[in-house]
């Protein structure tokens, strides 16, 4: 197939192609650089980077990319437990770093590769890999259990990628800015080589924060990735920060993914800037699914319309899709299409439980569609979908509500054992004020005025802090656990 990154050789060389903090590399340093790194790791088998948020990460990733090599992104702030888990799991030969990079214990086994984003090697090029070879095995996000390794080909990255230009009208002139992590699919695929793949540049924020944002935003970048939690710091930031509101509001794109952006988070910043956001749907197994197109309507709560290349069905509980789209029937999720993953690393068991026999992967989620198309994510089938006095309710349409009210910041919705019900409504709340948080009939109330009166959460219990993960996703187990 041809190269995942043809931009390193046809864009002018002295375009800035990476930039992390203060360093940045223009794209013929970075084609040098990543042909030393690739040239050090060629007949190595998996490789492991250590990827912290760095040029070195980008580039020992491309190298690796360009030379053939399969890569295993580590999350520096991963616990040795876990490290253990997925170095024992995925068995690489080796790890990629930056020089000053302390590597823990679980990682010194391997041998270690300095990237030196200065360096020099012969310039690469992957067109020899095959469509099938793996590019990547990145582990997911470990938010229903722990993490699985996802052989990801190369085909998959290019195809997903050219995607995602299609829907976003994504091209070489495009500067994204982001402060996403880079050992996960939204910041690594999406966020460091989709850029290279358009020939565009990435500036990446080291840290999420919403001044550097709206410098960013000022001074040349042109689109945003996040997660919703830094969503949520922009729209409490608004109201005092005019100048976030104008930099937001002169981007192009603003994209938001990974979790369930929250209606409340995305109509203040609408509000404030002008500025739709658009949402993505994707799963590391996957890639990305569906999208908000940029020349598409956005609507909140959506996840828009499948991707080009990706088929899409809603499934009911006996296996049999649904035919036409209401809005109302829930279904799971089903895709089938170029941009999955081959398996899971050493889990035939897994992997075949999540394909039917057709070969649709089953993602887990459940959805409903709107008349037009329009996907919109009800919630995990195993954590989101509350079955109670007969009705299936999912917890994410009762999380947009409570968010609504003005004495709640965080939401969280789940559903625990109830004799007369089957399951009862139990919300998590943080209290914007700890000092008098919301009471249970009030919140219930709320609910009920806006939904359906069978929505009405039961319990209510106030925390300091939801659960999360370093994707800021709400860890449901933990909560249900408690
Ligand atoms: P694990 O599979 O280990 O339990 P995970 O599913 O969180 O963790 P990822 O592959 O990183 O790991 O996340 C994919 C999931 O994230 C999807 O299955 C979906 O539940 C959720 N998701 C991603 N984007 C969106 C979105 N825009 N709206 C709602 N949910 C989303
Ligand atoms: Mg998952």
């Amino acid at each position: 197939m041809s190269s995942l990154f043809p931009a390193l050789t046809h864009r002018p060389g002295a375009l800035v192609a990476l930039r992390f903090g203060e360093r940045s590399l223009t794209y013929a340093q970075l084609a040098a650089a990543a042909g030393s790194a690739g040239d050090r790791v060629r007949g190595a088998g998996r490789v492991a980077v250590w990827a912290t948020p760095s040029l070195e990460t980008a580039v020992g990733v491309v190298g690796a990319l360009l030379a053939g090599q399969a890569v295993v992104p580590l999350n520096p702030k991963s616990g040795e437990k876990e490290l253990g888990h997925i170095l024992s799991d995925s068995a690489p030969t080796a790890v990629l770093a930056a020089p000053d990079d302390e590597l823990p214990a679980a990682v010194r086994g391997l041998e270690r590769i300095d990237v030196d984003v200065y360096g020099s090697g012969p310039v690469l090029d992957d067109g020899s890999a095959a469509d099938d070879d793996p590019a990547l095995v990145v582990y997911t996000s470990g938010t229903t259990g722990p993490p699985k390794g996802a052989v990801l080909p190369h085909r998959a990255i290019a195809t997903t990628l050219d995607a995602l230009a299609d829907a976003w009208q994504w091209t070489g002139d495009d500067v994204l800015v982001h402060g996403l992590p880079l050992f996960h699919v939204h910041g690594l695929v999406l966020g460091v080589l989709g850029p290279l793949r358009r020939g565009g540049a990435v500036r990446h924020l080291g840290r999420f924060g919403t001044e550097a944002l709206a410098r960013e935003l000022n001074s040349g970048a042109t689109m945003m990735f996040g997660v919703p939690t830094m969503y949520h710091r922009i729209a409490e930031a608004l109201p005092e920060d005019p100048a976030l509101a104008k930099a937001l509001g002169g981007a192009r794109l603003l994209v938001s993914g990974s979790a369930a952006l929250p209606v409340h988070d995305h109509e203040r910043i609408t509000a404030a800037t002008g500025r739709r956001v658009i949402e993505r749907y994707g799963m590391t197994e996957t890639l990305m699914n569906t999208s908000v197109r940029a020349d598409g309507e956005p609507r909140a709560g959506t996840v828009g319309v499948p991707l080009p290349g990706v088929e899409l069905r809603l499934v009911e509980e006996d296996g049999s899709p649904i035919t036409s789209y209401d809005g109302e029937t829930v279904g799971e999720i089903q895709v089938r299409g170029p941009n999955l993953f081959t398996g899971y690393l050493n889990r035939p068991d897994a992997t075949a439980a999540a394909f039917t026999a057709d070969g649709w992967f089953r993602t887990g989620d459940m959805a409903v569609r709107d008349p037009d198309g329009y996907v919109r994510i009800v919630g995990r089938k195993a954590t989101d979908l509350i079955k109670s006095g007969g009705y299936k309710i999912g917890a994410g349409e009762i999380e947009n509500a409570l968010l609504e009210h003005p004495g709640v910041r965080e939401a969280a919705v789940t559903g625990e054992p109830d004799a007369d019900l089957g399951e009862r409504i139990v919300a998590w709340i943080v209290p914007a004020d700890a000092q008098s948080p919301p009471g249970a009939a009030e919140l219930a109330d709320h609910v009920a005025g806006r939904l359906a009166p069978h929505k009405r959460p039961r319990v209510v219990h106030c925390l300091d802090a939801l659960p999360r993960n370093d994707m800021g996703k709400i860890l449901k187990r933990a909560l249900s656990h408690d």
